[in-house]
């Protein structure tokens, strides 16, 4: 009997029936599992490391602002209070 090494359920594989490497669910967590001996069958979980590359559905919305209105013709005068170019 083989357990599951993220959640310690039984699995029942006949060793004759798996082969290295191969990869089987469990069926309790879910969890991806390898097979890395069959005899005994011994698993691992294969780590899924959060992929950055699979579901790129987050686009940084928070970027799209557009101030529609804060265009406002607020800006009348006062603009060059210091000349920049006083060199004379
Ligand atoms: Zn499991």
């Amino acid at each position: 009997m083989t357990r599951c090494p993220e959640c310690d359920t039984e699995i029942d594989l006949d060793e004759d029936e798996v082969e290295e490497g191969e990869i089987v669910g469990c069926p309790e967590c879910d969890a991806e599992l390898e097979v890395t001996q069959t005899h005994p069958v011994h698993l691992i979980k294969i780590s899924e490391d959060d992929d950055d590359d699979d579901e790129d559905e987050e686009e940084e919305s928070s970027a799209e602002k557009e101030d529609e209105e804060e265009d406002e013709e607020e800006e009348d005068g006062e603009r060059d209070l210091e000349n920049p170019d006083e060199d004379e």
